[in-house]
């Protein structure tokens, strides 16, 4: 098939002349989540093109990269002679493309990565049952984040630290996570991007001893931190969220990441999380009450790099989850629409 993979279009925060690739430079979850996609796509032989990531480098000659990153653009290319043999388009950009603009009978699906409702939830997939449920839709399609292990490098031997990755945010549980490590006796390192000022404060004031700030990762750096760490924290909070809903945990890319390279992950029940996070980890209770006792046990008895590896393959590898959108797109060209 000839598939295009639209991701939502962002630009570089600190670079704004350049457009966030797939894979993504620094922070950016869907970007990985494309790239883990067409990898499976290409792996089953399929031809992609890539909308909303201008500048990115092809991995494979049947990619290609459509220098279209403005919402305009994008609307433009696929209404363009090249996109007329297109067989279907599989939106990633959260509500950039509006399927309503799209040639007449060109197949389309979804995918919604964001808490609360999708902007266009016709023939929208979801990434767990509680972000469908959230969305209130018992009839669409939950398919989960894909990993490609030949992008993550598995470590048996772990260093002591715990690892946060990801943006700084209340309903990330950044706090939490310093005050899990605190009661563990276990350092933090704390990676990814900060916009919000007053609570990386008070993360610095109350754990400050036993958290190691170190910015936003990307590369080789960030392949290491995720491999290496004892376990991978994801306290996700089921406060008030970015967009004025509570935030549930859509479908949390760093748990997939974290188990292809052996690493556990001790998370939180909210949104996907409970259902995914047992097969590899531990889910602790949201909030910050964690006794030494609680979280050294937690620690203690978190499953070993193997047996994590195996059973994110088992269920996320990148080709396993590649062939349920196959099978999707197929039902899509058949004709099959969903709200
Ligand atoms: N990430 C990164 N560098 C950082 C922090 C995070 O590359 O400094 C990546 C991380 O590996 C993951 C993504 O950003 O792929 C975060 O996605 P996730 O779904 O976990 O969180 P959200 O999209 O809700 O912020």
């Amino acid at each position: 098939m000839r598939v295009v993979l639209v991701t939502m279009a962002l630009r570089v925060p600190t670079d704004p002349s350049h457009w966030i690739t797939v894979p993504p430079q620094g922070y950016a979850g869907i970007h990985w989540i494309v790239a883990n996609h067409m990898d499976g796509l290409l792996e089953l032989g399929h031809e992609v093109f890539l909308l909303g990531a201008p500048g990115t480098t092809p991995v494979a000659p049947a990619v290609t990269v459509v220098d279209a990153g403005e919402i305009e653009d994008m609307h433009a290319w696929l209404n363009s002679p090249e996109a007329a043999t297109i067989d279907v388009v599989h939106d990633f950009s959260c509500g950039q493309i509006d399927p309503d603009r799209l040639p007449r009978g060109m197949a389309y699906l979804s995918t919604h990565h964001l808490t609360g409702k999708p902007k266009y939830p016709r023939n929208c997939v979801y990434a767990s049952y509680a972000q469908r449920a959230q969305a209130e839709n018992d009839v669409a399609p939950v398919v989960r984040i894909s990993v490609n292990q030949a992008r993550y490098p598995f470590r048996a031997d772990k260093d002591d630290y715990l690892l946060y990755l990801g943006r700084i945010s209340e309903w990330k549980g950044t706090y939490e996570a310093a005050a899990f490590a605190s009661a563990a006796g276990r350092r933090l390192v704390v990676a990814g991007p900060s916009w919000e000022e007053d609570y990386l404060a008070r993360i610095m004031r109350d754990f400050g001893d036993s958290v190691d700030l170190v910015g936003e990762v990307g590369g080789d750096r960030r392949l290491d931190l995720i491999s290496r760490a004892t376990a991978m924290m994801v306290l996700s909070q089921s406060t008030m969220g970015p967009w004025g809903v509570v935030w549930c945990e859509p479908g949390s890319t760093v748990v997939s990441e974290a188990a292809a390279c052996g690493t556990p992950v001790i998370g939180t029940p909210n949104g996907c999380l409970a259902e995914i996070v047992p097969a590899v980890g531990t889910v602790v209770p949201e909030g910050a009450d964690f006794t030494v006792e609680q979280a050294r046990s937690v620690v203690a008895a978190l499953p070993g790099p193997d047996a994590v590896r195996a059973a994110a393959l088992e269920r996320w590898d990148h080709v396993v989850v590649a062939k349920e959108f196959e099978a999707i797109y197929h039902d899509v060209l058949a004709g099959r629409t969903w709200t």
